[in-house]
C-alpha cells in the first residue's frame, strides 16, 4: 500500500495554487510508520534577483503583489517509534526586513511536543533561519538533543566563523550537544540517513526516510521555491557554491523521477512536497501535497 505523503488534511495542490495556501500546511505525511508534520515559525521574504539567472515570465503565480517571494519558515516534527526529532530548528524570535519568525514554539506545543521531549535534531544546514532556535542569547532550547550537524558547516560557520561572530557564538553554546556527521548513509534514527546535498553551503544535509520501497528526501535548501524544480540553471545569491549546488539540485529533481520517492524542501508553499507524477502520455507534472 502506498502510504506515502498521505496529507491526511490537504493533498494535490497544483503549484498554480501554491501561493493562495503559503498559510495552509499539510497537516501530516506518513512513511510508514514515521509522522513527519509541518511546524511554523514564521515567513521570510526573498527579492526574485536573489534567484541569479533567473527569468519569472513562467512563474509569476509564485510571486506577492510586491513581486516578491514570501516563503514559511520553520521545521519537521518527526515522530519515529520512541524518539521525538527536529528537522531543522526555525529562524528564532526574529524580526526584520527578511524574516518575521518567534511562533515555532507555540507551534510546536500546538502538536503536543514540549521541547525537552525532542530527543533528535537534524539540521540541514547552519543559515540562520535553519538553527534560530537551538539557543537563545546562550540558552539551549531543546535540552535533551543531540543536534546532528554537517561536519563541513561546523567547519565553515563556527571554526572560520563565515557567518559571523554571533551565529559562531551561538552554535557554540549548543557544542556539547552536537554531533558531526560527515558522510551519506548514516542512520540517525530508524528509517532515517543522511544524504550530504552540498552547494548552497559546505555541509549541506538532507535526511532520507525511508519505509519499504518509499522516500521522502527532506532537503533544507537544496531547494528554495517550485520555480527551481524545472529551471536547473537558476542560482540562489547565498549558494557557497554556486556550481555545486545546481548540481545538487539537478540531481535530486532527477532522483526525484523515480518511483515513491518525494522531495520536502522547507520553504515550498504550505511547507508541503514536491512529487513528479505521470499524467497519461503528457510529461509528468509536479504536484505538491
Ligand atoms: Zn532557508
Amino acid at each position: 500500500m502506498c502510504v506515502i505523503f498521505a496529507c491526511l488534511h490537504e493533498r494535490l495542490f497544483l503549484n498554480l495554487m501554491s501561493r493562495r495556501w503559503l498559510a495552509m500546511y499539510c497537516a501530516q505525511m506518513l512513511v510508514g510508520d514515521i509522522s513527519i508534520e509541518p511546524v511554523h515559525d514564521g515567513t521570510a521574504v526573498l527579492a526574485t534577483d536573489l534567484f541569479v539567472n533567473s527569468d519569472w515570465t513562467d512563474h509569476q503565480h509564485l510571486l506577492d503583489s510586491q513581486g516578491a517571494l514570501t516563503i514559511p519558515v520553520g521545521a519537521f516534527l518527526v515522530r519515529n517509534g520512541d524518539h521525538l526529532a527536529l528537522l531543522d530548528a526555525g529562524v528564532g524570535d526574529v524580526h526584520n526586513d527578511m524574516f518575521d519568525g518567534g511562533k515555532m514554539l507555540d507551534s510546536l506545543r500546538s502538536l503536543g511536543a514540549e521541547p525537552d521531549q525532542i530527543d533528535t535534531i537534524i539540521v540541514s544546514h547552519l543559515h540562520p533561519d535553519h538553527m534560530g532556535w537551538l539557543a537563545v542569547d546562550g540558552d539551549i532550547t531543546f535540552t535533551n538533543a543531540t543536534v546532528h550537524i554537517g561536519a563541513a558547516d561546523w567547519a565553515h560557520f563556527v571554526d572560520e566563523g563565515n557567518g559571523g561572530r554571533r551565529i559562531a557564538a551561538n552554535l557554540r553554546s549548543v557544542e556539547e550537544h552536537v554531533e558531526l556527521v560527515h558522510d551519506d548513509g548514516v542512520a540517525l534514527l530508524p528509517g532515517m540517513t543522511t544524504r550530504m546535498t552540498p552547494g548552497h553551503t559546505p555541509g549541506h544535509m538532507s535526511t532520507v526516510i525511508s519505509s519499504g520501497n518509499e522516500r521522502l528526501i527532506v532537503l533544507g535548501d537544496a531547494l528554495h521555491c517550485p520555480a527551481q524544480l524545472t529551471e536547473l540553471e537558476w542560482e540562489f545569491l547565498y549558494d557557497v557554491d554556486a556550481a555545486l549546488a545546481r548540481k545538487t539540485r539537478a540531481a535530486l529533481v532527477e532522483e526525484a523521477s523515480q518511483p515513491n520517492t518525494a522531495l520536502l524542501p522547507c520553504h515550498f508553499a504550505g511547507m508541503q512536497a514536491a512529487r513528479l507524477v505521470p499524467v497519461g502520455d503528457a510529461a509528468p507534472q509536479w504536484v505538491f501535497s
